[in-house]
């Protein structure tokens, strides 16, 4: 029986969000004792742990067949590979900065100046896209200080919060790309490998889904019931169950977690009692 090879980052800020949505799918493995590569005993999967910036070309190779890489990172690679799906974790954007006390107009800024960054390709799309033209210095890592030594003009690098540009007298002007977590895939796995990559993804979008949802309980009057049960956008109908309290009874249904505050108030007002909200741990639809 043929395994999947999937890899994932070694050790940054992938590798612990990476580890427990496998394991959230329910695929178990030894982790730990700094293994390269270790196999599922549940699944058909073997994982290989890597530097986030070699895996696309592994999978293009064939070394792995899927991984988890940022965006940033598969579309910095330009290898041949597909984003089989977006994972939601580690948001981030690639964006533009310069120093704080420059009078920034615009892109144009930029025409025959030096920008620094680790991402020359996404970079030098970006500036033919906007006919802008200007040198770019390539470094490795550290890029927030090409400005201060001398060494461009800008620079071009990940931003989460912001504050490591801020402590090094930097202000973000232009976003060039906003990235997140995505699940990469090789575009000729074969048969049995695409059915466990199918599987994998059946449980990763079931994990999602709960987590973007909650369980809801609460108890109301029978003749508040119909109004109650407009409110709650359920999965389909709610379940109403009666409750040993003569003419009340108890409602369940599933809510989308960014609409709860709003959709607990109404249900309030509507006249529930009892509210109970409980977090849904695998939803299979
Ligand atoms: P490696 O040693 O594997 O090459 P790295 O230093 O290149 O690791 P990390 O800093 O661990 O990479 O970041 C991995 C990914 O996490 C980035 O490519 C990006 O998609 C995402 N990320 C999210 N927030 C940030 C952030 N604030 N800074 C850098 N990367 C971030
Ligand atoms: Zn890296």
């Amino acid at each position: 029986m043929s395994k999947l090879k999937i890899a994932l980052q070694k050790s940054g800020r992938l590798s612990e969000k990476s580890i427990v949505l496998l394991e959230e799918c329910g695929i178990r493995f030894p982790n730990g004792g700094g293994k390269l590569i270790t196999k599922s005993s549940n699944f058909p999967i073997e994982i290989l742990f890597l530097r986030d910036d070699d895996i696309p070309q592994y999978i293009e190779q064939h070394v792995a067949d899927i991984g988890i890489v940022g965006e940033n990172v598969f579309l910095e690679s330009r290898k041949n590979i597909s984003i089989v799906e977006k994972l939601g974790f580690s948001a981030c954007r690639l964006s533009i900065a310069v120093p704080k006390e420059i009078n920034y107009t615009g892109l144009s800024f930029f025409n025959n100046k030096r920008i620094a960054t680790s991402y020359p390709n996404i970079l030098s799309d970006y500036l033919r896209n906007n006919n802008i033209d200007s040198t770019i210095e390539v470094i490795s890592g550290s890029v927030e200080i090409a400005p201060g030594i001398g060494l461009a003009d800008g620079i071009c690098d990940i931003v989460s919060s912001g504050s490591t540009l801020l402590s090094n007298g930097l202000k973000e002007v232009e976003n060039v790309l906003n990235s997140q977590a995505v699940l990469v895939a090789n575009q000729n796995l074969d048969g049995d490998k695409q059915i466990i990559l199918d599987k994998l993804l059946f449980r990763l979008r079931s994990v999602r889904k709960a987590k973007e949802n909650k369980y809801i309980l609460l108890n109301a009057p029978n003749d508040k019931l119909e109004k109650i049960i407009q409110i709650l956008p359920g999965m389909n109908s709610p379940t109403i169950l009666p409750l040993a309290k003569e003419g009340w009874s108890s409602l369940h249904s599933v809510i989308s977690d960014d609409k709860f505050w709003d959709i607990i108030d109404e249900l309030k007002e509507a006249g529930a009692e009892g509210i109970l909200v409980v977090q849904i741990e695998k939803m299979i639809l």
